[in-house]
């Protein structure tokens, strides 16, 4: 059997994985007492299934965050498309001019 320190106590199933989930969303929510906190830190270190489903809310939030901030502050958003089109376009010359070179040696 193959040793691998760090996951020895790592539990597959979850026995209380409904109890483990509120507390996972009451910790993201910003609603944990200090106690839950240092249970919630204590259990994800052991409970893959629990690692794994606050994970995922995790990135769910914060896929709302990032809408959220978008829809309040557009002309960030617009700031940040018209610099990504910009580098867009360079990137787009450069392989125009590196073409040319090519062709220039070639032809
Ligand atoms: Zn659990």
């Amino acid at each position: 059997m193959a040793q691998c320190s760090g996951n020895e106590l790592m539990k597959e199933e979850c026995e209380n994985h409904e109890k483990c989930m509120k507390m996972i969303q009451a910790v993201l929510d910003g609603s944990a007492t200090p106690d839950e906190i240092e249970h919630f830190k204590n259990n994800i270190e052991v409970c893959k299934p629990c690692v794994d489903g606050y994970e995922l809310e995790k990135s769910i939030k914060e896929s709302l965050k990032t809408k959220v901030s978008k829809v309040c502050c557009p002309q960030k958003t617009i700031e940040q498309l018209k610099v990504k089109i910009g580098i867009g376009l360079l990137l787009i010359l450069g392989l125009v001019i590196k073409i040319k070179v090519i062709q220039e040696i070639f032809i």
